[in-house]
């Protein structure tokens, strides 16, 4: 992958960069401008484990950037390149997000310097029980306080790991499983939160589709019908979405990149099957003659969606101007460097922003907190109600029916759909494809009734940072 040109600001000045673009057209006092833009708190843990017979001293960080609403919310990542700028940055991230979703936290995030393919999973199981230890100890893990979920290189494993562990050191908290999203479902979790960010995506595109004016900024026209995708990164998100695109929606993912290069077909993708492919040999080398060994300048093919799914910066000083995709949809965090978005946005580029493409998860993550906090699964009490309900109808119309001239009947197929109670997972998918649906309209207003934006990520900033306003203000700052 291209690393960061020269010249190019972190990525924590980046995300500064973009709220600086955006505050600039709004009217806020400095004072409270600074007191948004800043990060609260980053705390570093350096701690031992034992393994293998000897110490290793493994670094760690939790950042909070805002607790106008608390918990603050934000995922933990594994990865070697964990640092403080980039957990501020996307600390910082995880306000604006929350805050354009109607997600009621603040933002936090965390990290580890690990490579967590160098570990067995009882040896990560330790290194994990112990960094949750460490922030549990000083509330940086904790149901009213911060509540961390899955990011890049954890999942539902460690999340279970984590929730147990506070459990363990805080045995009288009734609602210690809303200590932390993204558990299994056997372990407090919710249904739908593993596809969650990638499903969003999906979400996002269908609602960009809807406004065939906005569809027109990006010189495209019509749906998601046979539109030609290429993703980057084939992880969980990246995974999920070019799934439900291409399954769901009828997009074609003509290039899937990874770290090892990147396979083109322009025919299509069988998505599932290069996601196997990937899990059994550890990349896409070898899958087929469609595969090249350079992924990095795959994203300057020719498509009409590019969607980076792994890293920030991947879209840079170094790239940008060869970028051929007319829409970028950010299923990462920060994949595109606020130079990038520069050079983008003069040649017309529509990008959909990170705080909004990739909020899914965090929304999802939200509905699971709350029934943990409920401490009852969703649809449980109406689902066989509504049910009934629907019986009654369906029973009432087929006696009409019987009864008439006309003779009629329900298909079995609208009987069998209708009669239906939804269950979590489809209540979960209504809820993050409503709260995908508001968020893009709101993002929209600004950017379509305001000559002085012209993109949707300022505009989303604007939404976000305004509504994190309103809640300083409403605390008397
Ligand atoms: N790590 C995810 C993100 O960057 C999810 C955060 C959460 O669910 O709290 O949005």
């Amino acid at each position: 992958m291209d690393g960061n040109a020269v010249n190019e600001p972190s990525f924590r000045e980046s995300v500064d960069l973009m709220f600086n673009r955006a505050v600039q057209l709004m009217e806020l006092p400095p004072g409270l401008e600074d007191k948004i833009r800043v990060c609260n708190s980053t705390y570093t843990v350096r701690f031992g484990v034992k393994l293998r017979g000897e110490i290793k001293t493994f670094t760690g960080y939790r950042s909070v950037h805002s607790e106008h609403m608390e918990p603050v919310k934000g995922g933990i990542r594994y990865a070697l390149g964990v640092n403080q700028d980039e957990v501020e940055a996307l600390a910082a991230l995880m306000t604006y997000k929350c805050a354009l979703v109607e997600t009621p936290f603040g933002g936090s995030k965390g990290g580890l310097c690990i490579d967590p393919r160098e570990y067995d999973e009882d040896e990560l199981e330790r290194i994990t029980r112990r960094f949750a230890y460490e922030l549990a100890k000083r509330d940086l893990i904790d149901p009213a306080q911060n509540v961390p979920a899955p990011d890049m290189g954890t999942g539902e494993r460690e999340m279970a790991w984590i929730a147990d562990q506070y459990a363990r050191m805080n045995t009288t908290d009734i609602n210690a499983r809303a200590c932390v999203t993204g558990k299994p479902p056997h372990a407090g979790g919710i249904q739908g939160r593993v596809e969650a960010t990638g499903r969003g995506v999906q979400y996002a595109l269908q609602e960009f589709f809807r406004h065939p004016d906005d569809v027109a900024e990006a010189g495209l026209s019509g749906s998601l019908e046979g539109k030609r995708v290429i993703v980057q990164g084939l992880g969980n998100v990246g995974y999920h979405a070019a799934k439900f695109l291409a399954e769901e929606d009828g997009a074609k993912v003509i290039a899937v990149i990874e770290r090892d290069g990147a396979l083109v077909d322009e025919a299509g993708l069988d998505v599932d099957a290069v996601s196997s492919w990937i899990r059994t040999h550890g990349g896409v080398k070898g899958y087929s003659t469609h595969y090249v060994e350079e992924g990095a300048p795959v994203l300057e093919h020719d498509c009409d969606i590019l969607i980076p799914a792994a890293l920030e910066g991947v879209i840079n000083l170094g790239n940008a101007d060869r970028i051929k995709a007319p829409l970028i949809i950010e299923a990462a965090n920060g994949p595109v460097t606020a130079g990038a978005d520069e050079i983008l946005r003069g040649k017309g580029t529509v990008i959909i922003p990170d705080m909004y493409a990739n909020a899914g998860g965090v929304t999802v993550s939200y509905f699971e907190w709350v029934k943990n906090l409920s401490h009852i699964r969703f649809g449980r009490m109406q689902r066989r109600q509504e049910e009934a309900r629907h019986q009654l109808i369906v029973d009432e119309l087929e006696r009409i029916s019987s009864d008439s001239s006309i003779q009629w009947t329900l298909s079995p197929d609208f009987k069998q759909k209708y009669l239906r109670g939804a269950g979590e997972l489809e209540l979960v998918r209504s809820g993050l494809d409503d709260t995908m649906r508001g968020a893009y309209q709101a993002m929209r207003e600004v950017w379509r009734a305001r000559d002085d934006v012209t993109d949707l990520r300022t505009a989303a900033y604007i939404v976000a940072i305004d509504r994190v306003a309103a809640s300083y203000r409403a605390k008397g700052l």
